[in-house]
Order: C-alpha cells, then sequence, then structure tokens
C-alpha cells in the first residue's frame, strides 16, 4: 500500500516574523509513520512545522501552511492508495498578509477567512480504489460532530479523540466508519492506536471498490 500521510499542525503568516497556529506536535503522525513501515508499506509524509522527529528514511515535503498543504496534497494523492490526513490543520488565516512586521499601538483586529479543507478536496478527486481517512479532535464525547465529518469531507474512516489527548504520549480513540460502524479504543500510547489504524486501513483497501 501506498500511503500519503500528513502530519503537524499549519503556520498561517499574519506579518513576516509571527502566525497563528495550533498546539499540534506531529507525534501521531510519527507513529502513524512508523507503524506504516513496520507493516510494509511505502509513506509518503507531508508535514507541517513538526516538533517531533520524523523516521529519517522515510521522504519527507516540508510545507508551513494550509495552502502549500493543499498543492502538495493534491500533487501526490494520485500516486498513493491512501490518504490519512492526520495534520491538524489551522481552520482559520488572516485575509491578508502584512508586508513588514507590524508595529505595536495599543489593539489589533485581525480580519481572518477559512482556510480550504484539504481533506474534503481529496475526498471529491478520489478514484474508487482509493481511500482518505481523517481525523477529529473534539470536546469530550462529542461523537455526532465526527459522524458528521465522516459525511461532509467524504471520508471512508474517521478517527474521533477527545481534545486532551494533543502533545499527549497517550491517545483514547473511537473509529467511526460509514454506515454507523464504530470501534472504542481505550487510552494506550500512540504507537499502538497507530498499529490498529494502519490495520483498519488495509482493511479499507482490501475491501475492493467503493
Ligand atoms: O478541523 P477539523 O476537525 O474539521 O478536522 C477534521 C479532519 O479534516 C482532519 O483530518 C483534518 O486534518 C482535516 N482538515 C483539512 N483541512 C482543513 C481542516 C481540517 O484537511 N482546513
Amino acid at each position: 500500500m501506498r500511503i500519503l500521510l500528513t502530519a503537524g499542525p499549519t503556520h498561517e503568516p499574519i506579518d513576516p516574523v509571527r502566525y497563528i497556529g495550533n498546539r499540534s506536535s506531529g507525534r501521531m503522525g510519527a507513529a502513524l509513520a512508523q507503524a506504516a513501515q513496520r507493516a510494509g508499506h511505502g509513506v509518503t509524509l507531508i508535514l507541517g512545522p513538526v516538533t517531533v522527529a520524523m523516521p529519517a528514511d522515510i521522504p519527507r515535503i516540508d510545507v508551513e501552511t494550509a495552502d502549500q498543504m493543499l498543492q502538495a496534497v493534491l500533487r501526490e494523492f494520485p500516486q498513493h492508495d491512501l490518504l490519512i490526513m492526520a495534520a491538524a490543520v489551522s481552520d482559520y488565516r488572516p485575509k491578508s498578509v502584512a508586508a513588514e512586521k507590524l508595529g505595536r499601538h495599543g489593539g489589533l483586529v485581525l480580519e481572518l477567512e477559512a482556510t480550504p479543507d484539504i481533506v474534503a478536496a481529496a475526498g471529491k478527486l478520489k478514484r474508487p480504489d482509493q481511500r482518505t481517512v481523517g481525523f477529529s479532535l473534539e470536546a469530550a464525547g462529542d461523537l455526532d460532530r465526527a459522524r458528521r465529518k465522516l459525511t461532509q469531507k467524504n471520508l471512508d474512516l474517521i478517527v474521533y479523540n477527545p481534545a486532551s489527548t494533543i502533545g499527549s504520549e497517550m491517545i483514547q480513540a473511537t473509529l467511526l466508519w460509514p454506515g454507523g460502524r464504530s470501534e472504542n479504543v481505550t487510552s494506550r500510547p500512540k504507537a499502538e492506536l497507530a498499529d490498529i489504524l494502519i490495520q483498519r486501513c488495509i482493511q479499507l483497501l482490501a475491501g475492493g471498490r467503493r
């Protein structure tokens, strides 16, 4: 299986030195990359500015913004069987980027606009032999929101996890499939969830054409 895996946050520039970002470390992405390698799959990484080490022998494309990640995903996805979108893409970005470092004058109002939905864009383009998997980090217990995203983004599997797992070594998750099937994964190291998830991804592809 050829897996395209995104991980880490995106940074959306405000001016040449400041950005909007989030606390994603890329740790789940690193665990998934290692699990996929252990299982003998080919992996391409598309990474936002991650703060953890990635396996050195996996090809990687480094990006900074949601827009750059979108371009890289659209370019690479046709050569892969599966997209796992573990990146914590910034939902908003400044509508305009200041050319010079902004000065400090009492207060500042930033106008934000939504970033492109990368996994939804890939979901629109996917061939019958391709699959897309997303993550849904939500307030505890909000599985309905995760289920809505599964449908809206045309995903084949979504991993719901509570916001408390961000940056942590451990993760608790619920896997949700179209049609109502679900699997609860109790709290465990991210490496173990990664192994489970890669197995479930193989099953998605082994299931044949959609
Ligand atoms: O941010 P949200 O909860 O909607 O993220 C759900 C899934 O959608 C994640 O897999 C995330 O990587 C993806 N996403 C994306 N592009 C965005 C926002 C989220 O691909 N702009």
